[in-house]
């Protein structure tokens, strides 16, 4: 049995270059679509939301003198690569998929429509949300906490590129760092632990939305983290 039926995946820019750290990598996408699989074969409904940060980060952007909104505009198209790269990855195992896009871009994908998005997930679609908010000063991150609100997802997983939940201190640089396996969204805020940024954090908190962040690198963790195993850090409350 599952505990999550409705999902918003969340996977960073950065978990699909693998390595390289930069652009994308098929054997390590085709490797997160096989996970995708084993959980849509539960029959979970699968929302992915992608991040952009393995092509381009707006604010990096605008720190090279790029106009900021501009700078951000870039790094949406860059979550659209991703997403694209993901939906082939996952139709070359024949998992059904549909992108949608927060700017239009009819040729290559569907836009966002909500009731569309829902429809596709009732019929076992995976759906890959691109282009973020469609808004420049977002982050992807607020995209997974507003699209989840948007289709009422019981939770939202934060795949993270090796780390595998949300530590006191960072636990690179501090060895007394220790791990939580469960924190409340005013936890978050008022220890101000590095999970979301805080637009997204406070959208979650508004929503009641839980959270877990979990290492996406190690295989099954997809699959235990919607059995509901104690895997990553759970937030919520
Ligand atoms: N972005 C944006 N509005 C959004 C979502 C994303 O402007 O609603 C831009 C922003 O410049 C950001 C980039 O897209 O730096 C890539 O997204 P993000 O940094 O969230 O990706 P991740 O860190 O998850 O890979």
């Amino acid at each position: 049995m599952v505990k999550y039926k409705r999902i918003v995946l969340k996977i960073s820019g950065e978990a699909l270059a693998g390595d390289a750290g930069f652009g994308i990598q098929p054997p390590v996408i085709a490797k997160i679509a096989k996970e995708i699989k084993a959980v849509h074969d539960l029959g979970v409904q699968i929302a992915i939301v992608c991040g952009g940060g393995n092509m381009w980060r707006g604010e990096a952007g605008a720190a090279m003198g790029i106009e900021r909104a501009q700078a951000d505009y870039i790094g949406m198209l860059g979550t659209v690569m991703n997403g694209l790269a993901l939906q082939d990855a996952l139709e070359q195992i024949d998992v059904p998929t549909r992108v949608q896009t927060s700017i239009e871009m009819r040729q290559i994908a569907e836009p966002y429509i909500r009731r569309k998005a829902v429809r596709h997930l009732e019929k076992g679609r995976v759906v890959i949300f691109s282009a973020g908010t469609g808004n420049p000063y977002f982050s992807t991150d607020t995209t997974a906490a507003l699209r989840a609100a948007e289709i009422n997802a019981d939770v939202i997983l934060m795949g993270k590129n090796g780390v595998d939940g949300v530590y006191s201190a960072d636990p690179a640089k501090d060895a007394t760092a220790v791990k939580y396996d469960h924190l409340t969204h005013m936890d978050i805020i008022a220890k101000g632990l590095n999970v979301m940024d805080t637009t997204a954090s406070s959208l979650s908190m508004d929503n009641d939305i839980p959270l877990v962040v979990f290492n996406m690198n190690e295989p099954g963790n997809i699959e235990r983290v919607v059995k509901g195993e104690n895997v990553g850090t759970t937030i919520e409350g």
